[in-house]
Parts: structure tokens; sequence; C-alpha cells
């Protein structure tokens, strides 16, 4: 046992607050009974703003993995044809899920250093002149290369492009960090999960469905019995689920929804655009590359740091983690071992970045990385502005 808290700075799972902590050590309810229907009706109606929707909202007992089936079984039927684009890991993955799932993939190439270039959405939709492609999958905060696509921006292209597809987006990483609107932005299924921006632990996925997605999913073929969303939304009227409910993590997503309400959603975003410019001023500072290529596409929730062949990003996350007792994101997939991730999204103030910083600044040092101290002041002085 170490002293003092463990600095968990990963991009998520990230710090649940005690707060939080608490609401979820109430005693287990019976979730056929009256507090459990107004437990649930209160998280259902509070979320929708979080989302940026009037629509309904499915709260899965699950990981993030589980919503993004959900979204595609839901609207999709089989050999339908998805426009989806190499933005890093997630995006990979979420790929092979849907061939797995028997969708034909139109995998865009990328360097894993941009997001999704909406000239080529419009370019690949406007090619398709018979419609064939159903759903376009867009992963809105790449958690493997802290890059952020521009979802308004995507979406504009696909009504350049007068195209019927489905635009699924997933804010597994965005949502409660970073400014995002389903219904403005035109999105039909966002996807995410708890264990990030809302600062829960990992259990709950979410899909938001607009109007279009409701309507699609009459028609859609691909075989699904949990992730059905029918059952859901007629057991949520009354505030019940088709199965058990996790019940409390629900009682800590009332409490995190109460934290988010009391900041207010543009003051939590503001926090979160602050500490990633800071985080950017100490990399750049200590003469380090930030692995996003693209000035408008920075990630507010999470920064990846790319290192020279020479150095080891694990080795660096791993005197952290021994010396300091943080844990830092690795470089998953094509970039293992060439990046570290810090995470600063969540329940997370300017002091402990600062503390991340200063521990990621130490572990730099001592792994031999040659760096420039004046990273930390850098970052300090974003800080003091
Ligand atoms: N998509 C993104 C952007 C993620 O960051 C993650 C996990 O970190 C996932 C999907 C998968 O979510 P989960 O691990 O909760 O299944």
């Amino acid at each position: 046992m170490r002293a003092g808290r463990h600095f968990l700075q990963i991009p998520g799972p990230t710090n649940v607050p005690d707060r939080v902590l608490r609401a979820i050590a109430q005693p287990t309810i019976d979730h056929r009974g009256p507090d459990f229907a107004e437990l649930a009706l209160d998280v259902l109606r509070r979320i929708k703003p979080v989302f940026g929707t009037s629509g309904p909202v499915v709260i899965y007992p699950s990981s993030g993995t589980g919503a993004w089936e959900a979204a595609l079984v839901n609207t999709l039927s089989p050999g339908d044809h998805v426009l989806a684009f190499e933005t890093g890991h997630f995006a990979t993955l979420w790929r092979d899920m849907a061939e797995g799932l028997g969708l034909v993939v139109d995998f865009v190439p990328g360097d894993w250093r941009h997001g999704v270039d909406p000239a080529v959405v419009a370019e690949r939709l406007a090619a398709d002149t018979r419609h064939r492609i159903a759903a376009v999958m867009v992963v809105h905060n790449e958690t493997s290369t802290g890059v952020t696509s521009r979802v308004p921006e995507i979406r504009a292209a696909i009504d350049r492009a007068d195209h019927p597809a489905l635009l699924l987006v997933d804010t597994i990483s965005s949502l409660g960090s970073i400014d995002y609107r389903h219904d403005e932005w035109g999105v039909d299924v966002t996807i995410s999960c708890s264990q990030k921006g809302l600062m829960l632990p990992p259990g709950l996925g979410f899909n938001a469905i607009s109007e279009k997605a409701l309507a699609a999913a009459e028609g859609a073929r691909l075989p699904k019995s949990y992730w059905n969303w029918a059952p859901f939304l007629e057991a949520n009227e009354r505030g019940y689920y088709p199965y058990t409910p996790p019940t409390n993590l629900l009682y800590g997503l009332r409490e995190a929804l109460a934290l988010l309400e009391s900041e207010g959603l543009p003051a939590v975003f503001a926090r979160h655009d602050r500490h990633a410019a800071a985080t950017r001023a100490a990399v750049r500072g200590w003469g380090l590359e930030v692995l996003c290529a693209d000035e408008r596409e920075h990630s507010s929730a999470l920064t990846a740091v790319l290192l020279d062949e020479e150095h080891d990003a694990n080795k660096v996350r791993q005197i952290i983690l021994d010396r300091f007792d943080m844990s830092l994101g690795a470089g998953l997939g094509k970039v293992s071992g060439r990046v570290f991730r810090i995470g600063h999204l969540g329940d997370f103030n300017d002091l402990t970045l600062a503390g991340t910083l200063s521990g990621v600044q130490m572990g730099l040092e001592l792994a031999g990385v040659p760096v420039d101290p004046g990273g930390i002041r850098a970052a300090l002085e974003v800080l003091r502005a």
C-alpha cells in the first residue's frame, strides 16, 4: 500500500469523485419497485442535455463496445455497406466489429495523426450514386491518438452530397468533456459509456437515438436480442428495464449528472480545453511532439505524446508508475511503444494537472529522454493566465 492517492491519468477509466462513490454505495433496491422507476426516469431525463438531445437515450449495463454493437445491430442489415475511417485503434476495432457482424466496410486509411477528413466523406458519398452506403461511422475523439474529428463538418459533407446514410458517432472519450450536440449536429446514433467524462466506473453503455435511426430500426435485420432498442424504449417509458438494471451505477450516474449540472456544461468544456492547452504547452516546452498533427483537431480529453525511435514510451510509463504511482495511457496498436497518453478528463483540476505534468517531466528525465525542464513552467503559465 502506497501513501497518498494513485494518479489515474489514463484517458479512462477516470478518477471517480468521492460523492459519486458514496452514491454508488447505497443499498441495491427492487428494480421493479417505485423507487427504481423514480431513479430511472430521473437519469433518463437528465442524461439528455449531456448528449444535446431531446430524443431517447438507452442506458445498457455494458462497456462502450456493447454500445457500439447496439448502434450497428439496431440500424443495419446483413450486407449493408458502411463508411469508416482509420483514425486510430478504436476506429479500427469498430471496423472489425462491423465486419464481424456481416457489414461491408469501406475503410478509409489514415495516418493516426488526423481525424476524419470531411472532404473525403463528401467525395465517397458523392461517388455512391446508388446510395449503397447505409451508415457513416465516426469516432469523435480517438482515444488512441488524442485527435478529435469535426462532426459538424462531417454532417455538412453528408448533407452536401445529399446522401441518406445514417451518421453513427462514438463519443466514448468525449461525452461530458468536449462540446457535443447530438440533435444540432444531426447525428443518428451517439455511442458512449460511463468511465470517462461521466466520471463513473466502467459498466454503463449509452445510445442516443434520432428519429431517423428509430425509423431505420424498424427495417434493420442484423440479429439482436440483448441490444434490441425496442423493449428498452418500451420499458423505459415507465422507468423500468427489460432485464435487471445496473442499479448502483445509476445511483452514481444521478450524482455525476448533478456534478455536471452544477458546474454547467459550457464551463466543463472550457475547463477541459484549458487543461489540454496547458498540457500541449508542456509537451512543446519539453521539446517533444504532440501526436495530433492538425491544430483544429487537438483533443481536450487527452494528449498523446510522440517519442523518437530511440526512446520507449512504455519504459517511461513504467518508471512513472514505479516511482510516482501514476498510470498513463499506453500507445495502442500501430503506435505501441512510440507514444504515451496523458488523460486530462473528468474529475480534474489545475493542481491535478500540475501534479500530473510534474510526474511526466520527472519520468522523462529518469528515462533519459532529453527534455527541456521549461515544459512545466510553460504549462503553469497557461494555468495561471
Ligand atoms: N471507443 C473509444 C473511443 C474508446 O476510447 C474505447 C475505450 O477506451 C472504446 C471505444 C471501447 O470501450 P470499452 O472499452 O468501454 O468497451
